[in-house]
């Protein structure tokens, strides 16, 4: 799908029929990929979108990730394996990238009853570009600004095409319904990160996914603006949904408890959000390394 002369969205396939993955091509003298979906996806997806645009994979110059998950860098191996491309990564990413299994065992630390380790779903890989707030990434045909917007990951950043005014957002944005917000780190810094695009001046915004309650991942003027405000709104309800039912319970629960009374959202949203709480004095773990929580 066109987002603007140069730039494209390809939707790689994920999880279910209609839904998918964002990559984005950004053509110019060498072609900028932010994304590269599933392992699958460039030979699914991205080869067959360039072959329609008449340019080929060997023109790839550069990558740039908005987060190290498996279904946004799944593909750079593959892609790697084709042309001796630039990897870049926020900084707290790159351990990420490097280690598959990273994100499990930390998950399973912070949420044993959540969280098991499972098998890599993505070939290591080393960065070569390493980023951080506010760099600017000049491949020599575009310039890229960063922002970075922790929540959803650590790592998590938002990669700016100024010249067109084009916000590729990742999963640092992600409206509310459904499944949503899934975050795996902060709901703190998930609602910092909310403030940051409320200050910006954003033309097109492109998500890592089609986000309820739109379902696209292409927004433009005003719907980005109310997808901002809406994706806060969403955030501070659940958070205080954690708390009164936690508060009420007059038992410990555990985030899955939590989560199935809410039915929005993901046991390990609500996790993240318990931990904050704690954090902010208004929770506490029941019991070290049990995953109860009391208010
Ligand atoms: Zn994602």
């Amino acid at each position: 799908m066109k987002v603007s002369d140069n730039v494209y969205l390809v939707e790689c396939p994920f999880l279910r029929p209609g839904y998918f993955v964002s990559s984005c091509i950004i053509a110019g003298r060498g072609i900028v990929l932010v994304d590269t979906g599933l392992e699958d996806s460039p030979k699914q997806a991205i080869y067959p979108y360039l072959g329609d645009l008449g340019l080929g994979i060997r023109d790839v110059s550069h990558i740039i990730l908005t987060h190290a998950h498996f279904d946004h860098c799944g593909g750079v191996s593959r892609i790697r394996e084709e042309v001796l491309c630039r990897v870049g990564v926020h900084e707290y990413g790159k351990p990420f990238l490097e280690d598959p299994l990273l994100l499990d065992i930390q998950l399973n630390r912070r949420f044993p009853i959540l969280y098991g380790i499972g098998e890599p779903r993505f070939k290591p890989v080393e960065a070569d570009i390493v980023f951080k707030d506010s760099d600017i990434i000049d491949t020599g045909s575009v310039r890229l600004r960063i922002i970075h917007t922790p929540g959803h990951s650590p790592c998590s950043s938002c990669i700016v095409y100024e010249d067109k005014g084009i916000y590729i957002s990742g999963d640092s944005i992600q409206g509310y319904g459904g499944n949503r917000p899934l975050l795996f780190h902060s709901s703190i810094d998930y609602m910092e990160s909310l403030d940051k695009f409320s200050k910006e001046h954003i033309d097109i915004l492109v998500l890592g996914h089609p986000f309820p309650p739109y379902g696209r991942a292409i927004l433009r003027s005003w719907e980005v603006r109310d997808f901002i405000k809406e994706s806060l709104e969403a955030i501070e309800k659940l958070r205080s949904l954690v708390l009164d039912i936690l508060r009420e319970s007059g038992k410990p629960m555990n985030p899955r408890e939590i989560y199935e009374r809410i039915g929005v959202s993901q046991p390990i949203t609500i996790g993240c959000i318990l931990e904050d709480l704690e954090r902010e004095g208004e929770a506490s773990r029941f019991d070290e390394g049990v995953d109860l929580w009391v208010g």
